[in-house]
């Protein structure tokens, strides 16, 4: 298996190692020479020398076909893709925006050419989330492919199963570049009372221990809601006792189906400021694929869905005039005199006004404008 992955990345060319965050910029003309070399010649000396400053690996009398996976161009120019496997989770969150949960997805030969679409596309960075992705039956097979096509696999997960025995291997073998465990709450009363589960936390913290003992790198999304919000600074804490970065969410957002039940878990008092809404490139450099091969602009502007299936990877030209003409409505905030300093983007606010929100859940200018 590849140690590396040459790959072209937006407008330069990059060197990565699976399981690592480090990237190594190396000019046109060095990709160009590794994708037209032979196979069986030996991994060139700057190639030794990049590898070693960088991964502190020793690459040279290796052959480059062993060590190196040549990604070609791609003339869709995208580098990033989230891909949800399945809707279905072992788990009930209140808050979550999926809503329903349905539990279905493709079929392997359909998984496979999908796999290949996003390939070809040009992404670099897959995340592969759900639902819960691990309880997806064809998890395994899915996440080995995406990572023998070439891609920097990121998993996000609940956690509860990785502590399996054959997912620990997979993932120890096939070392994916991050994955992001939800954290629900810091004790077990609060856990499992968010995710309406008995044993979650349990199997949470088991799944975290087998993965940060394997050495995997690991990372934690804080999910802050009514339910846990007294625990915060002990969500925190819990990071720090396990030396992990982490980021806290404490914004809910309505079900993808329109539904506004999820807002209600949203704990006023915690609710963090968003960033300035300053442009965003979805739909053109990177996209969101659902259960059923359905693309679009990102997981929150599902209008507008390309079936890849049906199109093939070359439906997804469409995408960037989709996502130009979704961040040109303006919906329920026509007329709106603040839009200069607006926090959201237009399909953000469009899924919060389609679920009748209150203003005051997504626009920080609410008051004035009230
Ligand atoms: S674990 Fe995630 S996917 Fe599952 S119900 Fe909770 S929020 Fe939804
Ligand atoms: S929700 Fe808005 S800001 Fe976020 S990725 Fe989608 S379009 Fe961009």
């Amino acid at each position: 298996m590849h140690e590396l992955i040459a790959a072209p990345y937006l407008d330069h060319h990059l060197l990565v190692r699976p399981g690592n965050p480090k990237a190594a910029r190396v000019p046109a003309s060095r990709y160009d020479e590794l994708h037209s070399a032979s196979g069986t010649s030996a991994v060139p000396a700057w190639l030794a020398d990049v590898a070693r400053q960088a991964w502190k690996i020793d690459l040279s009398d290796r052959r480059l076909d062993e060590t190196v996976l040549v990604r070609s161009r791609s003339p869709y120019a995208y580098g990033r893709a989230s891909y949800e496997l399945n809707l279905g989770c072992n788990y009930d969150c209140e808050h979550c925006y999926l809503g329903l949960k349905q539990f279905a997805g493709l079929e392997w030969p359909e998984r496979e050419r999908l796999l290949h679409a996003i390939r070809d596309s040009g992404v670099l960075w897959l995340q592969l989330t759900g639902g819960e992705p691990m309880i997806d039956k064809l998890f395994p097979e899915t996440y080995r492919l995406a990572y023998e096509l070439g891609m920097m696999v990121e998993i996000l997960t609940n956690g509860s199963r990785l502590a399996a025995p054959k997912n620990l291997a997979l993932l120890t073998r096939l070392r994916p570049n991050r994955i992001t465990l939800s954290l629900y709450g810091a004790t077990a009363e609060s856990y499992d009372g968010l995710t309406r589960r008995r044993g979650a936390y349990r199997m949470f913290v088991k799944g975290l221990d087998a993965a940060h003992e394997a050495g995997l790198p690991l990372d934690l999304a804080l999910i802050i809601t009514r339910h846990n919000a007294h625990e915060a600074d002990q969500m925190r804490a819990f990071a720090g006792r396990y030396d992990l970065p982490y980021r806290e969410y404490t914004h809910m957002s309505p079900t993808i189906y329109g539904g506004a039940e999820t807002l209600a878990t949203q704990a006023p008092d915690h609710l963090a400021d968003r960033e300035p809404f300053n442009g965003c490139n979805a739909g053109h450099t990177f996209f969101h694929v659902d259960p059923h091969g359905m693309a679009t602009i990102c997981k929150v502007g599902r209008d507008e869905a390309i079936p890849i299936m049906t199109t093939g990877v070359e439906g997804l030209s469409r995408l960037g005039g989709i996502a130009d003409s979704l961040m040109l409505r303006t919906g329920g905030c026509t007329g709106c005199q603040l839009s200069g300093t607006c926090r959201v983007c237009r399909p953000l606010a469009k899924v919060y006004q389609e679920a009748k929100a209150p203003l005051d859940r997504y626009c920080q200018h609410a008051t004035t404008r009230s």
